[in-house]
Order: C-alpha cells, then structure tokens, then sequence
C-alpha cells in the first residue's frame, strides 16, 4: 500500500486527511502553523517537522493549502516538498489555483520524475466531512488512474476533464457559478424578509422547484440570521474570482456577475469580513436592504 503525505490541515485539509487516515494508509502530516494535527494522530497519522521531510517517506503527497504561492512554497522553499520527493512518487493538489502555477509546477516535478495531478475539490466544508466533494482532475490518464483510490477516499463525483491545469480551469467555472448563485440566493432572501414572508417556509417550498440549489439548502439559513461561520472563506472566493476574471481576460470573456460579486468581497474584506463564510455576500444586500448587515 502507498504511504501518503498531507500538507495543510485547515478547514478543508484536517478533514481530507482524516478519511485517507480512516481509510488505512500509512500516513504523514505537516501544517505550517503547529497544533492542528492532534486528531490526525489519534488517528494514527505520523506528524513531520518540514514538507522535505514528509515527501522523503511519502509514495503519494496530497497538498491543500491555500493559493498559488502557497502551493508554490511548500514544493519548493527550502524546505519544501521537492526536496524529499523520489522519482517516481506522485503529487495531488487538492487546493484552488490558477490554471498556469498548475502547468509550471507539474513541468518543474517532471524534471525530478515526480507526477502531478491537479485535483481541485467543491462540496465544501461539509463535503470535506462526509467525504462526498466532487473532485475536477487535470493530469496524464496514468497518474489520474493512481490518484484515484485516494480521491474516492475524500469525495463522491471524481471527473478527468484533461491534461495539468484542466481541473483548476472547470474549477473556476464552479467559483463563477457560484458567484451569481450567491447572490441570487440572497437576493431572494431579502425580498422575501423585507415582503414579510415566512422566509423558512419560503426556502422549504421553493427546494423543490427550479431555484433548488445548494447554496439555497445548506447557505441560506445564514443569510437570514445575518450569522456566517466558516465555511469558505470569503478571501478564498474572492482568490477564485481573481483566477476566473484572469483566464475571462485571456479568452476574451465578459463576466459581470463574477465582477460584481468580487467587487462585493473586497469591500467585505475592507470591513474586516475577510474570514467570514461567502455567504456574508448577502450582508451587501441586506445592507441596500435598509436591514442589518
Ligand atoms: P483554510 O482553512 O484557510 O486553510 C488553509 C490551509 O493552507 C492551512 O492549513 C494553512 O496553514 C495552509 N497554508 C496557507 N498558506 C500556506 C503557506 N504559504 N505555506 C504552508 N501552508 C499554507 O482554507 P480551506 O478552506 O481549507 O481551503 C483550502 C483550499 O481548498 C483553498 O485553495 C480553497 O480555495 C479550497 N476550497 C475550500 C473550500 C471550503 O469550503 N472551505 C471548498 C472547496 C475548495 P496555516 O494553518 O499555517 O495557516
């Protein structure tokens, strides 16, 4: 069996590892801020001091950090991941980033015969604990193939949509999906409270028909309590959305939901909304709403 490595043990990460630990791998964590993998290691997980460290005993690294940077450092600071890679050992990034930091990083592990696969996840936090999150893969049919196992361990819906860099590309179709989604839900929201609907009643009946969606089942209930506990953040969509408006730009699209919800995000980070769940886009609306935001 494969001894697997997971670098990145935040909302999304801690859970993942836990369904590869559960699952019955040997397996290795590293999070650069200390003290997030006690419930990994009672579940057996071993916890490295550096990345090198965990790729040197590691077959199969899984990362799920943040951005594009973030992935960028933990292949290759110093102590970086790159470093105790053997040839022949596989790498699965599991974290949102663009496209083209996918391609680079897969072509510079390449050179050591080290394999990538780009494989970027939606479902969120929820999905990361049930192990039910659809999976978007980007890599050779080969490395897809072993990835595999590890990722029917996390999710539930796993595609192979192309080569490196494909899964982040239809992942930022989901994130700009996801924009308008948002804002509709809490669109609708609003006007429903402001109407003096019974808005519980109101998302009951309306999950049945076409305006069904998951943000209307598992997020609108924070809208209406003006209340966003992580979640996702609202700096990590507003991240997504950079990546999406940058390939708008590079295939000459116009995205103005996308715009809109992103230009929404940044004056919710300038208020220090940062770390909210995204559904605090609603607080926009809820604010033009005259209601409390
Ligand atoms: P999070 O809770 O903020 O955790 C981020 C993780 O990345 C933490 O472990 C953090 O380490 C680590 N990290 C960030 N920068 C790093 C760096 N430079 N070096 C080393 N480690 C670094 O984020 P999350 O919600 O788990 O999201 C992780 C990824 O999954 C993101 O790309 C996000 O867009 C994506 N995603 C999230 C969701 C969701 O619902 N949350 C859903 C789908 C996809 P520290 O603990 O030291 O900060």
């Amino acid at each position: 069996m494969e001894r697997v490595g997971f670098v990145g043990l935040g909302t999304m990460g801690r859970a993942m590892a836990g369904h590869i630990a559960r699952a019955g791998y040997s397996l290795t964590v590293w999070n650069r801020t200390p003290g997030r993998a006690a419930s990994l290691v009672q579940l057996g997980a071993r916890e490295a001091a550096t990345p090198t460290e965990l790729a040197s005993t590691s077959d199969v690294v899984i990362i799920c950090v943040s951005d594009s940077p973030d992935v960028e450092a933990v292949l290759f600071d110093d102590d970086g991941l790159a470093h105790g890679l053997r040839e022949g050992s596989l790498v699965i990034d599991c974290s949102t980033i663009a496209p083209a930091t996918a391609r680079s990083a897969a072509e510079r592990l390449a050179d050591a015969g080290v394999a990538f696969v780009d494989a970027p996840v939606s479902g969120g936090s929820e999905g990361a604990e049930k192990a039910t999150l659809t999976i978007f893969c980007g890599g050779d049919e080969a490395d897809v193939e072993r990835a595999g196992p590890f990722l029917q361990a996390m999710g539930r819906t796993i595609t192979h949509v192309g080569p490196v860099g494909a899964g982040q590309a239809v992942k930022a179709v989901n994130q700009v999906i996801l924009a308008g989604t948002y804002l509709g839900v809490a669109e609708g929201i609003v006007l429903a409270l402001k109407s003096g609907l019974d808005v519980g009643q109101v998302v009951d009946a309306l999950g049945g028909g076409a305006a069904q969606s998951w943000v209307l089942a598992n997020r609108s209930g924070r809208m209406i309590a003006n209340d966003y506990p992580l979640g996702f953040k609202v700096a990590l969509h507003l991240k997504d959305l950079g990546i999406a408006l940058g390939m708008a730009d590079d295939v000459g699209a116009e995205l103005p939901v996308a715009a809109l919800c992103a230009e929404i995000e940044r004056d919710l980070i300038a208020r220090g909304h940062a770390d909210d769940d995204m559904s605090a886009v609603a607080r926009a609306i809820r604010g033009g709403a005259g209601l409390p935001d």
